[in-house]
């Protein structure tokens, strides 16, 4: 078949937030930016289903305490100098949203509405107004400000490979999912914004399939962060966003018996005002104790908030009102809530530009590597528009100073007919490797306490995947060939987080091994990083530049927590 061919000076894969604050920033530079996305022209991403909730450093705060904080969070493990730099920018950011149009929450007083996290002191993020509209806005907002920039958008085009002028990215190749149709992309500079890849779960479902793995490490560049995920409550039976800005409010976990387990137990100081990862463990030990099932209970949220807690608009309203018509109130009813593995904190490893080691290719939003497995509400939102801005310039900046790289049409072709072959072709069907590798990440010496018997099950189980089923996937139409690339997507995510979580020997901020309970604070603190080798994965440990940043870490969040390990190894064994 015939490819469409679109040549740009910077190609952008994925139209998110990320995407969108790059394809600002990037047009600045440059005469043409062309945004490519694999859902609907303009639906940006996670972003417009979001709270629009973000973390910003305000005037009057300190950013030597935030970092302090940050850098405890995260048990040291933190990227201090891009950490730093989405603190400092993240209220020019933020202004720049008020400068487009978007509103943020103030109290009777006409002050931001900030709400702390995690138990923190510091850090808080500023809420979007109305409750439940922030994303839907922004992403109005964001579009609105794009009006009359050299930015094209383009919506239902897969990317399947990056193409290369030897170690130089010289754009991409993919199809129409509609239409099947080959499409090859020539461009100066690539910026990867596909966000990071998850598992289909809850809400998120094909929203977060794919992402990043893929296309970064086929082209070359190193992953990081990947033992690291996103495991996330939610209520059993139905879809909830909003837990960042109930748990500091009064929210509560409860067992059955009506204890707040948290605080009762495993952390005093604490209790459920915590990063997920942790609440998630005190639920796994609650019911293996025969304390389940565990409900979340809002019956301490102040009356005063319950107004602001309420979705007043976009899916969350009509989420609510659905539940309302079935007879369940979310804020009266004992609703039970599970932990799911959602999607993974690991991204691209790229310098404070957003550059990766491969020339021209660059990332930025979660593709980019920053947060290690606890993460504060707000981060996502905040750092999709500061690294978004500055990757943005950066890749624009690179593109007006470059001549084009030679486009490769033979190894385009190959990319192409490689992917569009399964085209037409029945097999096995894309649904079937979710499920598989869904079955593979949930149990829980695999993605909560992990154990190196668990993780080499997994493994072990999806090398057999891997070498039976992908040979013989088929995609009756464009519309599976879209899944199947996911769904392989999905397999190496899977894989990535399996080997990167047996590399770390250690527990330390959102991994837990269950085999390995402690920190190791004998070995200089390092990354797991990910790159490909003859169509292998190499995992390598890379030690973090401490000499370079301002703070020596010297204070542990993990150490805030007892949770009691015979008891963990007892039903592990
Ligand atoms: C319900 C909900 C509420 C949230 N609330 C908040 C909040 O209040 N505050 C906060 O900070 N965070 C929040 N988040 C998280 C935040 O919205 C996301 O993490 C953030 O928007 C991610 O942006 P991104 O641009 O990095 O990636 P994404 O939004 O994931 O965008 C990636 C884009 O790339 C496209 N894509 C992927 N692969 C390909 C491919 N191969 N070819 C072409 N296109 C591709 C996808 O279709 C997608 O549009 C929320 C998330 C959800 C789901």
């Amino acid at each position: 078949m015939h490819a469409t061919t679109l040549t740009t000076d910077v190609l952008i894969i994925g139209g998110g937030f990320a995407g969108l604050w790059a394809a600002r920033q990037a047009a600045t530079h440059v005469k043409d930016v062309l945004i490519v996305d694999k859902g609907p022209r303009d639906w940006g991403g996670l972003g417009g289903m979001s709270g629009g909730d973000m973390i910003t450093l305000h005037e009057d705060q300190d950013i030597n305490e935030w970092l302090d904080e940050v850098v405890f969070f995260n048990d040291g493990l933190c990227d201090q100098l891009m950490m730093l730099d989405t603190l400092r920018d993240s209220l020019p950011r933020f202004h720049d949203y008020e400068a487009m149009g978007h509103t943020f929450t103030r109290d009777g007083n006409g002050n931001y509405v900030r709400i702390p996290q995690r138990g923190l002191s510091h850090v808080s993020l500023t809420t979007s107004a109305p409750t439940g509209k922030g994303g839907i806005n922004m992403r109005a907002a964001l579009l609105r400000s794009m009006e009359g920039c050299s930015v094209r958008r383009m919506g239902n085009i897969m990317i399947t490979a990056i193409t290369k002028d030897g170690n130089r990215a010289s754009g991409a190749v993919g199809f129409f999912n509609r239409s099947g149709e080959p499409v090859s992309i020539r461009a100066k500079a690539v910026l990867i914004t596909a966000g990071t890849g998850g598992w289909k779960a809850s809400y998120l479902q094909n929203s977060m399939a794919s992402g990043c793995v893929e296309l970064a490490l086929k082209a070359g560049a190193r992953l990081r962060n990947f033992e690291f995920i996103d495991n996330w409550n939610v209520p059993k039976l139905f879809a909830w966003e909003g837990q960042t800005v109930l748990l500091p409010l009064g929210g509560r976990f409860i067992n059955s018996r009506n204890e707040e387990f948290m605080a009762e137990r495993y952390s005093p100081v604490l209790g459920s005002k915590t990063d997920t990862q942790y609440n998630i463990r005190g639920m796994v030990l609650e019911v293996k104790a025969g304390r389940g099932p565990i409900v979340f209970d809002t019956s301490r949220i102040p009356e005063k908030y319950m107004e602001e807690v309420t979705p007043a608009a976009g899916w969350m309203k009509l989420n609510n009102e659905k539940l309302k018509n079935l007879g369940v109130d979310f804020f009266k009813d004992k609703i039970e809530w599970m932990p799911q593995p959602i999607a993974s904190e690991g991204g691209i490893a790229t310098d404070l530009d957003g550059a990766t080691e491969v020339e021209g290719l660059f990332a930025a939003g979660t593709a980019q590597s920053l947060p290690t497995g606890v993460y504060f509400g707000g981060l996502s939102i905040c750092h999709c528009a500061t690294s978004g801005y500055k990757t943005g310039d950066a890749i624009g900046r690179y593109a007006a100073n470059c001549d084009a790289p030679a486009f490769d049409q033979d190894q385009a072709e190959e990319l192409l007919n490689r992917e569009l072959s399964r085209l037409g072709r029945t097999g096995i069907a894309p649904k079937d490797i979710v499920r598989v590798t869904q079955e593979l990440m949930a149990p829980v010496d695999v993605c909560i306490l992990k154990t190196e018997r668990g993780l080499e099950r997994s493994l072990k189980r999806l090398e057999e995947v891997k070498n039976e089923f992908i040979p013989v996937m088929g995609a009756e139409d464009p519309h599976y060939l879209c899944k199947m690339v996911e769904a392989r997507g999905m397999l190496m995510l899977t894989e990535a987080y399996l080997r990167s979580s047996l590399e770390r020997t250690e527990s330390r901020a959102g991994h837990f091994r269950a085999d390995h309970p402690c920190r190791d604070d004998g070995t200089p603190l390092y990354w797991v990083e990910i790159r490909q080798h003859e169509g292998d994965m190499v995992i390598e440990r890379k030690e973090l530049p401490l000499n370079s940043y301002p703070l020596k870490p010297y204070r542990y969040y993990m150490d805030q927590f007892t949770f009691p390990l015979d008891e963990i190894q007892s039903f592990l064994r």
